[in-house]
């Protein structure tokens, strides 16, 4: 119920109920005091009347007193007037007139209990107050004794004075003024009520627009323009309830547009709450700041993608994704990370890049947008939203997300702005680590021959060792040299000499599998490692690369040709040596035979063959 009827309510109850208390209490004492008036008049009456039947016996004239008591009822408004001798009187002087006897069981009772009686009887039609009173000898109410006439003693009832009053016109003036004071009370009441109303109204007014504009206000809207018909403090509480909301408005607006900068996307879809808004787009900037803060310090780009994966899974709560790095030169990508161990791509599109339509296109791919978008997919029933990133001219990214239901797939919809803000921050840490691995990359490489150098060696090998103690892994270390390569380059000349060791080169890398190393180790000796290969194996490799080498032919100029030899060392790790630097002097101990022994040969260490006391 509004506030002001309530108020209306209240006010109006207690003015009727004090009415109505107000009208009762008159009432009482109305009806009391006009008893008691006519009380009055009666004993007023009978004492007249006592004076009167006393002059008479005094005068002699009491067979006159029948005229006297006509007159004194006509006079004085009574019904009725009459009176009754005691027996005592009755004894002493007779019964007297006919109307003097006793008429009722009153009188006798007045007569032998010497008090008087006041009835009143009552009806619609009628009201009368019979009252009935003794009258007494005595000797000291005046200077008339009693005793002088009467044969009684002092106390004794002489007689009785009854007499009947017509109450009604005082039961009619009675309600006459009670309803004029009811009347004058509900008149007041009312005005009260149309007062209160009139000056209630304004405040009441403004009460329920200030809830309007408050009410507004818990949903983030401060557009409300609060409004009061009243001047002075009123007018001012709502002017400064504008000026402060305003205020607000324009504070969370422009914290909103300010915020939305920061976040590409974040000025879309704008609700009407500004505060909640600004709110969540500082929390997606703070998570965002953290984990910008975070990857910079991380090791590797390997690791910013993990923690990018987990963002994925924990923030987003995406179960089902593939997240791919794509690399434009080549045209290849390469998956980084699978969380259900099956693409939802074609087999061929995992290795060619261009098949990929979201990388292709360079546009956000979502299934739901076009029947069979991506021809490239198998994805069957699920639906699936593939997002391309670009992190430098090189190396792209593409995250393939599925969902099993349409609620799921919502989710990752809506989540697609968000997804791509952390891409986004993550974009310039991303070109840093990949230009810091390149130029790690290019440190550690040959520039001649794109093999590792000996530094990469250095810093690798202590991780080879424990992860080789880890896995009971075991190595099988190739040490090659060239046979009398200084010949090629004092015959032939350097850049010859540089085409052999180049050749050499890639003779070893089309040798070897991704999990083996080769190290250009000096200037045209060469390291290989074989990861868990047997021993059969290894020696086949060593045999390929030796007669596959000693096949090429090499042009020197003049139709001039020339073919070239080389020596292997072999040795196991941790066969022979507990270390890889053991091995790798060891391997070199078996091409220094083979080299000692004729060249062109594999030569596989035996311990006999060390006799240094070095390690
Ligand atoms: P051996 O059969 O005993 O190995 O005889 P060799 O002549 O090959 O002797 P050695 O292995 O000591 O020869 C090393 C030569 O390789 C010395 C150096 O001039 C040459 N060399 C080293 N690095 C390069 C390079 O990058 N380019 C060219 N063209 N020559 C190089
Ligand atoms: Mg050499
Ligand atoms: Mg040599």
């Amino acid at each position: 119920m509004e506030s002001k009827s309530k108020l209306l309510i209240i006010v109006a109850l207690m003015l009727f109920g004090l009415t109505v208390a107000t009208t009762i209490n008159v009432a009482l004492n109305f009806k009391s005091y006009s008893i008691k008036s006519a009380i009055d008049k009666a004993n007023a009456t009978a004492s007249i009347v006592k004076d009167a039947l006393t002059a008479h016996m005094l005068n002699g004239t009491m067979d006159k007193r029948g005229y006297f008591l006509n007159q004194i009822t006509k006079a004085e408004n009574i019904n009725k007037i009459w009176i009754a001798r005691s027996e005592h009187v009755i004894k002493q002087y007779g019964a007297g007139f006919p109307s003097e006897s006793i008429r009722d069981s009153i009188d006798k009772e007045v007569l032998s209990t010497g008090k008087s009686i006041e009835k009143i009887a009552e009806s619609l039609e009628y009201g009368i107050l019979r009252i009935t009173i003794p009258y007494k000898a005595s000797t000291e109410d005046s200077s008339i004794n009693c005793m002088q006439c009467h044969d009684v003693q002092a106390g004794d009832t002489l007689g009785i004075i009854s007499m009947e009053f017509d109450i009604r016109d005082v039961r009619y003036d009675g309600i006459f003024t009670i309803a004029k004071i009811f009347g004058i009370n509900i008149l007041f009441l009312i005005l009260a009520l149309l007062l209160i109303n009139h000056f209630v109204t304004p405040y009441t007014k403004m009460f329920s627009d200030m809830q309007t504009g408050i009410k507004k206000a818990y949903r983030g809207d401060f557009t409300h323009k609060f409004y009061t018909s009243m001047a002075g403090d009123a007018q001012a509480i709502v002017q400064q309830l504008n000026t402060l909301f305003s205020k607000i408005q324009d504070t969370f607006g422009d914290i909103r547009y300010s915020l939305s900068t920061f976040i590409p996307g974040g000025d879309g879809d704008c609700s009407s709450d500004p505060l909640l808004e600004a709110n969540i787009i500082i929390n997606e900037l703070s998570d965002i700041y953290k984990f910008k803060k975070t990857i910079e310090l991380d090791d590797s780009k390997d690791m910013v993608y993990t923690r990018f994966i987990d963002i994925l899974k924990l923030k987003y709560n995406i179960q089902h994704m593939a997240f791919y790095e794509v690399y434009s030169t080549k045209q290849t990508r390469e998956l980084i990370y699978i969380s259900q161990g099956q693409s939802i791509c074609l087999s061929q599109t995992d290795k060619d890049a261009s098949r990929c339509r979201a990388y292709r296109t360079s546009n956000d791919v979502i299934s739901t947008e076009f029947h069979d978008l991506c021809r490239s997919c198998e994805s069957g029933e699920l639906d699936y939203v593939c997002l391309p990133f670009t992190i430098n001219s090189d190396v792209s990214i593409v995250l393939s997300i599925t969902a099993k239901t349409d609620k799921e797939m919502n989710h990752i919809k809506s989540s697609i702005v968000s997804i791509e803000n952390y891409l986004e921050a993550a974009k310039p840490v991303l070109e840093s680590k990949i230009l810091m691995e390149k130029l790690r990359d290019t440190s550690l490489r040959d520039g001649m021959t794109g093999l590792y150098n000996r530094r990469f060696l250095e810093n690798v090998i202590d991780k080879i060792m424990s992860q080789a103690e880890r896995s009971k892994d075991n190595y099988h270390v190739l040490m090659l040299d060239i046979d009398f390569f200084k010949m090629v380059n004092d015959s032939y000349g350097h850049d010859i000499g540089d085409k052999v060791i180049v050749a050499l080169s890639k003779v070893l890398k089309g040798s070897i599998r991704e999990s083996d190393l080769a190290i250009r180790y000096g200037g045209e000796e060469f390291l290989i490692m074989l990861h868990n290969a047997t021993d059969e194996a290894a020696l086949k490799i060593a045999q390929k690369i030796n007669s596959d080498f000693a096949a090429l032919t090499f042009n020197v100029g003049s139709n001039e040709s020339m073919q070239k030899t080389l020596s292997i060392g072999i040795a196991k790790f941790p066969v022979d040596g507990d270390t890889i630097w053991k091995c790798i002097k060891y391997a070199d101990t078996a091409l220094y035979i083979a080299k000692d022994t004729g060249r062109n040969k594999i030569v596989e260490f035996k311990p006999e063959m060390f006799t240094s006391e070095e390690f």
